[in-house]
C-alpha cells in the first residue's frame, strides 16, 4: 500500500511526502499542503 498525503491524496509518485501524526495517527502531507496545515486552513 502506497503512502498518500492525507489532504489532497497525492503519492509519493506525484509529490514529495512527509510523515506527520494525526490524532494519534501516523499519516503523510505532502509538500504542498503542509503550509497549509501549517496555517490551519483544513
Ligand atoms: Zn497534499
Amino acid at each position: 500500500m502506497k503512502n498518500k498525503c492525507m489532504n489532497c491524496g497525492a503519492t509519493s509518485d506525484e509529490k514529495v511526502l512527509l510523515p506527520c501524526e494525526d490524532k494519534g495517527e501516523q499519516k503523510h502531507v505532502c509538500v504542498r499542503c503542509l503550509p497549509v496545515l501549517i496555517h490551519g486552513a483544513r
